[in-house]
């Protein structure tokens, strides 16, 4: 099983794959997790992609299609993937076709999970994360402030910085410019599947679970 889980930042990407990565033994492969890992451990990808993240920006595709191919070529995805968080524009996507040529890649599904934009704002500026485990926490739903501990793991509550309001607005104007044409480059060639995401989290997995046939 290929899935490519697309939309918007704050629809729910990363909630849903890690649910579906259990669900079909596959891996969960999310652009995002790996840059911050990157920027974490200071390796030169993490100090470029640093600058650029912290704004709201993207990181160039060169550097993407690189890493998106090294992680697709790895052992581990040689069953399957849920890639999360890429491709991001039109030449991603591209890149992502000759990376799926050259693997002898010929079936893989795209989901686009839909969420009105002013519920994506709430969402995204609500979010924090355990800097442990990387559970989300939301500041209207449950009962923490940031700096607490997770209550699963005891690591530090924080908010990416990505996810402060400002950022948040700056992230949502490149995802309406540069990543929206992607959709329709997959509905050209009638490999998207559009899924509703707005309502509980296990409602919305099985929305994804029936529009991939399980
Ligand atoms: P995410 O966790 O998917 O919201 O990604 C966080 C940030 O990482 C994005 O705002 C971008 O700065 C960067 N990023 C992740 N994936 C990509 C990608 N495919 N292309 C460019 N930048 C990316």
């Amino acid at each position: 099983m290929n899935i490519i889980l697309f939309g918007a930042p704050g629809v729910g990407k990363g909630t849903q794959a890690k649910i579906l990565s259990h669900v079909y033994h596959i891996p969960h492969i999310s652009t995002g997790d790996i840059l911050r890992e990157a920027i974490k451990a200071e390796t030169p990808l993490g100090i470029k992609a640093k600058v650029l993240m912290d704004k709201g920006n993207l990181v160039p595709d060169d550097v993407m299609n690189i890493l998106a191919s090294d992680l697709l070529s790895s052992e581990r995805c040689k069953n399957g993937f849920i890639l999360d968080g890429f491709p991001r524009t039109v030449g991603q996507a591209k890149a992502l076709d000759d990376i799926f040529r050259t693997l002898n890649i010929h079936k893989f599904k795209v989901i686009n999970i839909d969420v009105d934009r002013k519920i994506i704002i709430e969402r995204l500026t609500d979010r924090f994360l355990c800097a442990g485990c990387g559970k989300i926490y939301n500041s209207t739903i449950d009962q923490f402030k940031a700096g607490d501990n997770c209550f699963k793991c005891g690591g530090k509550i924080f908010q990416r910085d990505d996810d402060k309001p400002e950022t948040v607005i700056k992230r949502l104007e490149i995802y309406f410019e540069t990543t929206e044409p992607v959709k329709k480059y997959y509905q050209r060639a009638h490999a998207l599947l559009d899924v509703n995401g707005v309502g509980e989290i296990d409602e919305i997995t099985q929305r994804l679970l029936s529009a991939l046939g399980h």
